[in-house]
């Protein structure tokens, strides 16, 4: 298929400083849990990004100097040699691919946690860890702080240079980084000359570009990413921080002789204004402050916004405001976009929902990154795996049958047809795709969640070896009859309905979801249950979104909800995928009262009663009914049934019977699809059900001389 004309204008190549960026597309800095610890999947991560068209591709933000360190988050480092070895495999990767490799030089001052090195924390003026490092205050930092500091901007970018990277990027946002913490009087109190008047205050920043392009401007583009509206408070700094009318604008103008090109992003460090979820923030939402910075430039502006509509990132280019696209989250869920748009394929782009799970995997510390809508994400080197690749299975004569076409049977169904299987039958009780995805994005702000189908429901229909088959509850007799020779079980999970579960230490006396006053999510979203009265409590023992959706659902048809849980706030796991400052705020703007560290114990059809954690007090509250959001049950009774007849299945000449999905236990979305995934890719191997073993990215063994002689470096 052609490219439609109306994208023509994001092919068009573009002159960064000494370099040329081939198209309009630039992967910018996101986490991935790499870092320079994990080069091979650090590259290899990248390098899907390269091949799917990309121009240029950066890592995650990286780090100058140990006192700069964020563990247990992973960042990338270039502090040394090592280093450089390290992420010269990134930019070699970029390279292969005729594609620029960006890094982005970090110093985090009072945002880094400092728990690797142990150094003090830093910041222009004394203040408490802004890094969740509770009990620690940063280190006014003198001039001698400064001056080195700057020159670990300098040896980092030389390192850069090193390393190969065409674009060195300096990180100046979300209150995250020292030079943005400089030109912030929140944060500058200072009476020197790098605090008080403008000019004093942006000195920091200014120094460190300039130290950034004499290291290596001859050689790289230089680019600064910078915060220029930190936005009203509360979700952002108010009068305290910068914006773009003021010396945000300002900041752009003084410095603008030392860079390339601008990578602009709004908001601080509640970051989810800028790494914004879809629950709350439309694709495209910082532009209206970003628009104005072609007033202060005249150098290529980039802008960010969860991109994935070719027709809005074209506008903006040929609007004339915007030069670059500029795209974390959308090259996760697809790293081929650019590919797909310049191919005319509109309809293969699997579009990011805006859930923030892969930021969450950051958040949480550690952990390498999982991507709700590509399964592959985080598994290019560790497994081998390719988004757009699949090679024929050993064993593709089989016909296989999928037993539930929630997201993990429609993933496994889509790869194993993909992998030619001979003929794959998808089988749902329900009219339509989807599971539980049918009802997920009913409730309020998860409307483009319905990503999740939507695009499955594209691919399914292409591929000509797999077929939907719908309104078809099967049991062990119908599934024995099949004619399947491999059978996929992938029958998800329900909300329990007859007490809370662990989470609540105990059951809850009265709660049976039989009732008309007690309900599950599932009764109140699928099913249409009757919600009586107005008084309405969720309590919540999950702790992801849908007890807290739930309650602003029911809050929006004018219930008098009261939300109650035994954490120690709303939607506890929202916290880390930066939706529950706004969640929250929601909640509160709606009426709905929230009683957080409560157990319940007991329901009735007027009242509740519960129980304090601090206090141990019992509490009875009126109410008319009861949301019990506490855990989930596989629905495995079919799986079962079928692996305790091995006779019964070779004489129906089932070979194998697996489970995927929330089948085998409830999770999230993200992982659900993963282990569809992941099956279907393995449907080959000795044993599918247990995955191969992974490669695994570890130091160098260690020699029984470098256990003798410890201790520090030399310099
Ligand atoms: P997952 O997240 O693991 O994909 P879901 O709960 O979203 O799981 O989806 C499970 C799907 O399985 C639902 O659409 C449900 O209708 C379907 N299902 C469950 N049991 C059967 C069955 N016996 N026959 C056909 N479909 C079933
Ligand atoms: Fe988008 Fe969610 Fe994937 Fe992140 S995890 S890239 S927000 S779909």
């Amino acid at each position: 298929m052609a490219r439609d004309p109306r994208h023509d204008v994001l092919f068009e190549p573009l002159k960064i400083g000494p370099k040329t960026l081939k198209n309009r597309f630039f992967q910018s800095a996101h986490c991935m849990g790499a870092g320079s610890e994990k080069p091979a999947f650090q590259a290899r991560f990248r390098a899907m990004k390269a091949e799917g068209g990309w121009g240029a591709v950066s890592t995650e933000y990286c780090s100058v100097s140990p006192d700069s360190d964020d563990f247990d988050r992973v960042s990338a480092r270039l502090w040394d040699d090592d280093d450089v070895q390290s992420l010269a495999c990134m930019a070699e990767a970029m390279h292969a691919h005729d594609v620029l490799a960006a890094v982005e030089l970090w110093h985090g001052g009072a945002f880094a946690k400092s728990l690797e090195s142990r150094e003090p924390q830093l910041a222009p003026s004394q203040m408490a860890s802004i890094a969740g490092v509770y009990g620690t205050g940063t280190k006014t930092m003198d001039l001698d702080d400064i001056n080195r500091v700057i020159a670990n901007y300098r040896d980092a970018a030389r390192r850069a240079v090193e390393a190969g990277f065409d674009i060195v990027t300096v990180h100046i946002t979300h209150a995250a980084s020292l030079p943005h913490m400089f030109l912030m009087p929140i944060f500058n109190r200072r009476d020197d000359q790098y605090g008080g008047s403008f000019e004093n205050r942006a000195r920091f920043g200014r120094e460190v570009l300039e130290a950034v392009r004499e290291a290596a401007g001859d050689q790289c583009a230089i680019s600064a990413r910078f915060g220029l509206d930190t936005l009203d408070s509360p979700q952002g700094l108010g009068d305290g921080g910068i914006r773009i009318d003021g010396d945000g604008g300002r900041f752009i103008e003084h410095v603008d002789d030392l860079v390339d090109m601008w990578d602009f992003t709004v908001g601080s460090y509640d970051w989810g204004e800028d790494a914004a979820p879809s629950r709350t923030h439309p694709e495209n939402h910082e532009w209206p402050w970003v628009s104005k910075a072609r007033d202060h430039t005249d150098k290529p502006v980039m802008t960010v916004g969860r991109f994935t509509n070719p027709d809005t990132m074209a506008a903006l280019i040929s609007g004339g405001r915007a030069d670059i696209i500029g795209a974390a989250r959308p090259s996760i869920a697809d790293p081929f976009l650019p590919k797909k748009i310049e191919e005319g394929r509109l309809d293969d782009i699997r579009e990011c929902i805006g859930c923030n799970m892969c930021i969450s995997r950051w958040e949480v510390g550690g952990p390498q990154i999982a991507c709700t809508q590509n399964a592959t994400s985080g598994e290019e080197f560790r497994r081998g795996w390719h988004p757009e690749r699949f090679e024929r299975a050993a064993n593709a004569d089989k016909d296989v049958l999928v037993v539930g076409a929630g997201p993990a049977g429609m993933e496994c169904a889509i790869v194993l047809g993909k992998r030619e299987m001979n003929r794959v039958h998808l089988v749902d009780a329900s009219a339509e795709l989807g599971g539980h995805m049918k009802w997920v994005p009913k409730l309020p702000g998860l409307g483009e969640w319905a990503r999740v189908v939507n695009y499955r429901q594209v691919q399914i229909d292409k591929l000509r070896n797999v077929d939907f088959i719908p309104k078809t509850r099967l049991d062990y007799r119908s599934v024995l009859d099949y004619g399947a020779e491999i059978v996929i079980v992938a029958t998800g999970a329900s909300w329990f309905t007859d007490d809370a579960g662990y989470a609540t230490v105990g059951p809850i006396d009265g709660a049976d979801a039989e009732l008309p006053h007690v309900l599950t999510p599932d009764q109140v979203m699928a099913e249409g249950k009757d919600v009586p009265g107005d008084r309405v409590f969720i309590y919540d023992c999950d702790g992801y979104f849908v007890g807290a959706s739930v309650a602003e659902h029911l809050a929006r048809q004018g219930k008098q909800v009261t939300y109650i849980t035994p954490f120690d706030g709303a939607a506890p796991y929202t916290e880390f995928t930066l939706e529950a400052p706004r969640l929250r705020r929601q909640l509160g703007s709606l009426g709905v009262s929230v009683l957080s560290e409560y157990v319940l114990t007991q329901v009735s059809p007027d009242d509740v009663v519960g129980t304090e954690l601090a206090s141990g007090e019992s509490v009875t509250w009126e109410s008319d009914a009861l949301v019990v959001v506490s855990e989930r049950r596989t629905n495995d009774a079919l799986y079962h049934e079928l692996k305790a007849d091995p006779a019964a299945l070779e004489k129906a000449g089932i070979e194998a019977v697996y489970r995927i999905g929330d089948c085998v236990a409830p999770r999230v979305p993200a992982d659900a699809i993963f282990d569809g995934h992941r099956l279907a890719r393995e449907i080959d191997t000795d044993n599918p059900a247990v995955p191969l073993p992974f490669k695994r990215e570890r130091a160098p063994v260690v020699e029984l001389e470098m256990v003798l002689s410890p201790g520090a470096m030399s310099a």
